[in-house]
């Protein structure tokens, strides 16, 4: 059980994030939700949060900012007066074959997807230490151990992502803090939702078990990597893809 401990989600308040948010939530966590918009979504989210009878709190932040981030973080660590999990989940896609990606679509995919992860991680690490304790969790993609074909920028930085949760695994792990990584397939939400009807039937039928994964998927592999029953795991990428990288 989370119960009494405190974890940090980024991109918290929709998709993927906001299930993981909930499942730490349903389990006992205190939420604290990185995000760059806040409104009525953003704040009904955070509103469903905290009917699981725990404190849920929003905090608007633009994770490729490193100032922006430390700031948002000595609040976090200010109000929850410590952070036990910590799961780098926000991340955008900018999509092209190589010669039609712009020199933002990189920079935005690798700002966002790699270095904000590892900025967030950065302020948060020294926390952890001094509690000898700590599980951080980035969420990958499948994608960045297969490669893409239009995803050049975003398999860079999920690949990226994967290196450097082994690196974090090795150098925290004397401290008590483990670090893994998830890598989802095809998961339904918002940023997958472009896929014409055509290419998503025919990914579908090409999956081994038969169907896209939903957040609440990885979300459940997120809580197992959060808490003690896997006390024993670190530096492990788990792929959540019904079979599609076998
Ligand atoms: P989503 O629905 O588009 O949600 C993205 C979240 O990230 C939002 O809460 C967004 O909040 C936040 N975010 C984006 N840019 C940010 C920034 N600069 N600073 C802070 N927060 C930011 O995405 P999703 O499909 O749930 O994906 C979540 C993660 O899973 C991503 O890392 C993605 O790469 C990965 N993933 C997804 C799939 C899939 O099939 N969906 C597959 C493999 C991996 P704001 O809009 O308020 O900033």
């Amino acid at each position: 059980m989370l119960q009494g401990k405190t974890a940090v989600v980024t991109g918290g308040t929709r998709g993927i994030g906001f299930a993981i948010a909930k499942k730490l939530a349903g389990d006992g966590a205190n939420v604290a939700v990185v995000a760059t918009r806040g409104g009525e979504a953003a704040e009904r989210a955070i509103a469903e949060l905290a009917a699981l009878g725990v404190t849920a709190k929003l905090y608007l932040c633009d994770i490729r900012n490193a100032e922006a981030v430390d700031a948002a973080a000595a609040e976090i660590l200010q109000d929850f007066g410590g952070v036990d999990v910590l799961v780098n989940n926000a991340g955008i896609t900018r999509d092209n074959i190589l010669p039609g990606l712009s020199a933002a679509d990189i920079d935005d995919v690798i700002d966002v997807d790699l270095k904000g992860a590892i900025f967030v991680t950065k302020a948060f690490v020294r926390s952890m230490m001094r509690k000898r304790s700590g599980s951080i969790i980035n969420i990958s993609s499948v994608v960045g151990l297969m490669g893409n074909r239009g995803q050049a920028n975003y398999a860079a930085a999920k690949a990226g992502l994967i290196g450097f949760t082994k690196t974090i695994a090795k150098e925290y792990g004397g401290r008590g803090i483990r670090c893994n990584a998830v890598a989802p397939g095809y998961i339904a939400t918002e940023m997958t939702a472009a896929l014409p009807e055509e290419a998503r039937e025919a990914l579908v039928k090409s999956l081994p078990l038969g169907r896209l994964g939903n957040p609440e998927d990885v979300a459940d592999t997120v809580l197992f990597l959060a808490g003690d029953a896997s006390g024993y795991i670190t530096g492990e990428v788990i792929k959540v893809d019904g079979g599609m990288y076998v």
